[in-house]
């Protein structure tokens, strides 16, 4: 059987940088590896679309986060935290491990915060430093206007931070033109690499507050250090340099493609999935779906977990569970980096397969041919 992993990260991996990870390991202080370096913060530049340093983190997208809380905030300023679903919480959590005073505006899951719900919070709250918020929300498949919110952050002296983790590779997103001062990825969504690396991009606006926090508490994460060593293409700590020299050939496939292609490219994988599995009466979890997953309700008299575990067991086709209160209680099928539309076929496919064994009417390929006529469109 062969092993399709459609799950919103850890994500698939092309085979060209595969390769270049079972290469042998090298030193990493050298002029190969600085130059390598140097590739690498262009490509990502591209992907940020932004002209500021984007640094490289060990850690997965979480550590990434932290850095973006602990070098911005000392302990009892203020955030205006968003959270719609899971990776809001994860904000609320950090602010939360560093003291900040946290001002949440919050939606029930499976919606979206709506720009003038962040204006409204700004505006009571003139004295927050930062703004955290979500492009892609995974733990529901819901996406947030960015762009809306660079906006009317942009007219306050807050920064806006957004992780960007599985939402960075998928949907537009224009660091530098929509106004964002802090954007957060991880190397395992939309980049095609594994676990293993985050990468933060800081607008000239970010490192002023960065630099006039002189009590941050942080060592590892320390920002400021980063971007001295970046400047001569080098790293405080040794580096992950086998991701790091893999991850230039993702970004190498990302760039050729080009930006606008790939966010092309997964709307229409995502409006094909979401008319499969609407065709089939399955409703969609997320009020406004994002384009890199598509998130599933459990239908009525079906058990959720089984029909994920037969999925895997039977037909090789990984697809992610709810997490939390919402496990059991819906699917999550990403279609995002190095997964292709005919992945997506073939996990609508599985899905009807199941479905029908589970006593769920349906009639055999209705949700493939509705992805599919999505797919001539
Ligand atoms: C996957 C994900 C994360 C988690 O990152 P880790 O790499 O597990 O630390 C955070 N935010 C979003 C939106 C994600 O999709």
């Amino acid at each position: 059987m062969k092993p399709r992993l459609l799950t919103p990260g850890p994500t698939p991996v092309p085979e060209e940088t595969l390769l270049e990870l079972a290469k042998p390991v090298t030193f990493h202080r050298s002029a190969e590896f600085r130059q390598t370096l140097a590739e690498l913060q262009e490509d990502l530049k591209y992907v940020f679309q932004t002209t500021s340093p984007v640094i490289t983190l060990t850690s997965s997208g979480t550590g990434g986060m932290e850095a973006a809380v602990s070098n911005v905030l000392t302990p009892g300023q203020k955030a205006i935290v968003c959270v719609a679903g899971r990776w809001g919480e994860r904000w609320r959590g950090i602010c939360k491990a560093f003291g900040v005073e946290i001002v949440a505006v919050e939606v029930p899951y499976g919606k979206a915060v709506e720009p003038s719900q962040l204006a409204d919070a700004l505006a009571k709250h003139p004295d927050a430093v930062a703004v955290y918020t979500t492009l892609s929300e995974t733990s529901t498949g819901v996406g947030h206007d960015i762009r809306a919110f660079g906006e009317i952050v942009a007219k306050t002296p807050a920064l806006l931070v957004v992780d960007a983790i599985s939402g960075l590779g998928v949907m537009e997103l224009r660091m530098d033109d929509w106004k964002v001062d802090i954007c957060v990825t991880g190397s395992q969504k939309a980049l095609m690499l594994p676990p293993g690396l985050a990468y933060v991009a800081v607008s000239d606006k970010a490192w002023k507050c960065i630099e006039a926090n002189t009590a941050s508490r942080t060592f590892y994460f320390d920002l400021k250090k980063y971007r001295a060593k970046l400047a001569e293409s080098d790293t405080p700590y040794t580096p992950a340099n086998t991701l790091i020299k893999a991850q230039r050939l993702s970004l190498k496939r990302l760039r050729s493609e080009g930006l606008e292609s790939v966010w092309a490219r997964h709307a229409k994988m995502a409006a094909a999935a979401r008319a499969g599995v609407t065709a089939l009466g399955l409703e969609l979890f997320a009020e406004k779906p994002n384009n890199g997953l598509t998130v599933i309700k459990v239908p009525a008299n079906v058990d959720g977990n089984a029909v994920l575990s037969k999925l895997e067991k039977k037909f090789g086709i990984k697809l992610a569970n709810g997490q939390d209160n919402l496990k059991g209680k819906i699917w999550r099928m990403a279609h995002m980096g190095y997964i292709d539309q005919f992945e997506v076929l073939a996990a609508i496919s599985a899905l009807e397969l199941v479905l029908l064994e589970s006593g769920y009417k349906l009639e055999p390929g209705t949700g493939v041919a509705a992805a599919q006529r999505e797919l001539a469109k």
